[in-house]
């Protein structure tokens, strides 16, 4: 085999296994990457973003399509022949090529292997869906998912009839990243070229079209459908090798080779990943995973207690981290104030709690004001955070209704 298709091999391995690894890893107790369906929580490096955290979504939305521009502008389909799950998936299932030239029983025995794997990678993808806690569960015994078995079968079978009578037609026709390619090809873009100054040596052997994997003849010049696999590059060096030369086809940044990675659309495609990268980090780790609110508890009138004037309120807490949050809260700039029953509350992981609670000031304080406007200090006492909400404090009634 020559190096190109070992090259693809040890990548192929390499991302077979991080596929399989990445939905079991944790930090912190939150996944490294999946995207929870039971509470449409994204984990992304072990951070928890609700599907309502619109910015640090969007944010990472954008970085993945600039992303995707900088390279498909730059080196063209190489995503598509080396990283696509769909190509890896070929490969891995390539002893099906020739299934229509096996004897009977290797086909039975082809398509019962097929099945099998194309089984193993639905499940590989419903993990990144479901908790792999839930997932294995799910499957077996007494937590037994309909739901979850049913997904597993309906996708696992989409996979197989993919894997048999679909294969790399996928990649040269319906695959709308293989259009979006062929509108940002430009002259400069990396692709697998028959090199012009050895075309008059090709000996005409079709080794090269033999074994393209979207069976194209990339001797007739650049084709939308090529996957840059280089497959053709190995093929014709193997050929040419008994020659004494070496391959007719190489990766070229266009016809001509001339690399120029300062053109403009290189340069705002990386631009705007890298200013999408920067702002997804910023928002994402500066986004809060207890979410409070401060509203008036309108069963409670405002009335006078002793010497003082009492307000009821309701604080609501939405914690979406894994571990339980212990909350204060207290008044700011004011002395001369009690919160009743409670002023700590410990809320519990992925939890929502309502806590109430009722603010009483001193009489004097009030008189003479009909709303006081107070700032309450919310400490997130376990992960030392604070905020600041504005409350407004009635002055309350007195007996025949009127404001004292
Ligand atoms: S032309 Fe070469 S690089 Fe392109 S898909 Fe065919 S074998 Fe792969
Ligand atoms: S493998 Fe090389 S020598 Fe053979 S047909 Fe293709 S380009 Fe020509």
């Amino acid at each position: 085999m020559s190096n190109f298709q070992s090259y693809r091999r040890v990548v192929r391995i390499f991302l077979i296994v991080t596929a399989i690894v990445l939905p079991f890893i944790k930090i912190n107790g939150n996944h490294l990457l999946i995207f929870d369906i039971y509470t449409f929580e994204f984990h992304i490096f072990g951070l928890v973003l609700q599907i309502n955290q619109f910015l640090p979504l969007l944010a990472l939305a954008l970085f993945i399509t600039f992303l995707f521009l900088y390279i498909t502008v730059t080196f063209g389909r190489i995503w598509c022949g080396w990283l696509c799950p769909q190509s890896v998936s070929m490969e891995v299932t390539s002893f099906m090529d020739k299934f229509s030239k096996n004897a009977i029983s290797i086909k039975v025995l082809k398509l019962i292997l097929v099945y099998f794997i194309s089984l193993l990678i639905a499940a590989n993808i419903l993990l990144y869906f479901i908790p792999y806690e839930i997932f294995f569960k799910s499957l077996t015994g007494e937590h037994f998912s309909r739901g979850i078995f049913i997904s597993l079968m309906v996708l696992g079978t989409l996979l197989f009839l993919n894997f048999w009578l679909v294969r790399y037609r996928f990649c040269a026709t319906v695959c709308p990243y293989s259009m979006l390619q062929s509108m940002l090809f430009d002259k400069h873009t990396l692709a697998v070229w028959m090199i012009p100054e050895t075309r008059d040596e090709c000996i005409k052997c079709m080794a090269c079209v033999k074994v393209c994997s979207t069976g194209i003849d990339i001797r007739q010049g650049q084709n939308s459908a090529c996957i840059n696999c280089a497959k053709c590059i190995d093929a014709c060096a193997d050929v040419m090798a008994k020659k004494g030369k070496k391959s007719l086809f190489a990766y070229r940044f266009g016809e001509n080779n001339i690399k120029n990675f300062t053109r403009f659309s290189s340069i705002v495609s990386m631009f705007l990943a890298i200013v999408s990268f920067v702002v997804f980090i910023l928002v994402a780790f500066n986004t809060k995973n207890v979410q409070v609110e401060v509203i008036p508890y309108k069963k409670f009138l405002p009335r006078y207690v002793g010497d003082f004037a009492a307000n009821g309120f309701i604080l609501v807490v939405e914690n979406s981290d894994n571990v339980n949050k212990k909350i204060k809260i207290e008044l700011r700039d004011m002395t001369e104030y009690e919160i009743t029953p409670d002023s700590m509350f410990e809320v519990g992981a992925d939890s929502k709690k309502d806590f109430t609670f009722f603010i009483k000031i001193k009489k004097n304080i009030v008189e003479g004001k009909p709303i006081l406007n107070l700032k309450m200090r919310i400490l997130n006492i376990t992960d030392n955070k604070e905020e600041i909400k504005d409350l407004s404090f009635r002055r309350p009634f007195d007996s025949k209704g009127k404001k004292q």
